[in-house]
């Protein structure tokens, strides 16, 4: 049955219940004509997945912004001193409490989808996808950051501006690059935010590397080539890449003496990946 809200019809939401017991949403935002279908386990979970898409077109209709043919809601956030399209979390937990982060999800990735298909690689592990499976909430924003970031470059008024305190922040938390295009939005936010310096994690070096060729490299990043396989460091495919990080087994690490340097417990206090001035070129985390 189609559920409306209000009577400006700004979204539907029609419900269908299947045989095994899953629930099938097919959301309409009428402001732009965006449609999406997912299925969600139980009616609770599609009825509050409905529900927040409801408020967020309201909150769109309210004070939204069109870009390459979508509505977009400004978003506020503790770390940001205007408002923006652009999601900038400030409810990381674990070792990213108090870290800002802008990311988008390795669901929409099709890099990302390839590698974890790959038994072999670090991705066939990838905790960002169980996470994002795990808190709609979360994979929500993160769908909403990956079409907003990969369609256009931003006009600079739209890019979030950090409060003057803000030290540090990361690029790609749940997801990594998906296009130049994105890749050029990461590097205007930085350019916008000089104060801060920026943590950028990706396996995708090719797409980074051509962006910098083009656009050049803020010197407020610090680019870290995250390696694909478990178990493998790599060498940096080149000098934009300032660190390597490998996550490796207990095992591995007991037999071949690996030392490890990431705290994986706060990086606020951490800060080795967001430190111009570090030179250890190789960071490595035990598996999760
Ligand atoms: S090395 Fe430090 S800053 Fe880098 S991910 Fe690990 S805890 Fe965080």
């Amino acid at each position: 049955m189609a559920r409306k809200n209000s009577v400006l019809n700004l979204s539907t939401v029609e419900f269908t219940h299947n045989d095994n017991g899953t629930v099938t949403a097919h959301f309409v935002n009428h402001i732009d004509g965006h449609e999406k279908v997912k299925t969600y386990k139980t009616e609770r979970a599609a009825q509050g997945a409905a529900t927040r898409f409801h408020n967020r077109v309201n909150r769109i209709y309210e004070n939204g912004v069109m870009i390459a043919g979508r509505a977009y809601e400004y978003r506020k956030s503790i770390f940001c001193r205007n408002l923006s399209p652009v999601i900038v979390s400030d409810n990381m937990s674990g070792k990213m409490e108090n870290i800002p982060s802008i990311s988008t999800s390795c669901l929409r990735n099709k890099f990302c989808e390839a590698r974890r298909k790959d038994g072999n690689s670090i991705c066939a592990h990838c905790f960002a996808a169980a996470t994002l499976n795990m808190r709609e909430t979360v994979g929500e924003n993160t769908e909403i950051n990956f079409d907003l970031l990969t369609s256009e470059i931003l006009p600079d008024d739209l890019l979030p501006v950090f409060h003057a305190g803000v030290e540090i922040a990361r690029f790609e938390s749940f997801g990594d690059i998906a296009n130049i295009i994105q890749a050029v939005n990461y590097i205007n936010i930085a350019r916008k935010n000089p104060h801060v310096t920026f943590g950028w994690w990706t396996k995708n070096t090719a797409i980074v590397t051509a962006a910098f060729d083009k656009y050049s490299k803020p010197d407020n990043i610090v680019m870290i080539q995250s390696a694909r396989f478990l178990n493998q460091s790599e060498t940096p495919v080149n000098a934009y890449f300032d660190k390597v990080f490998t996550v490796y087994t207990p095992a591995f690490i007991a037999d071949h003496n690996v030392s490890v340097n990431c705290g994986a417990r706060d990086c606020d206090t951490c800060r080795r990946c967001y430190n111009v001035n570090n030179t250890e070129t190789t960071v490595n985390e035990v598996l999760k």
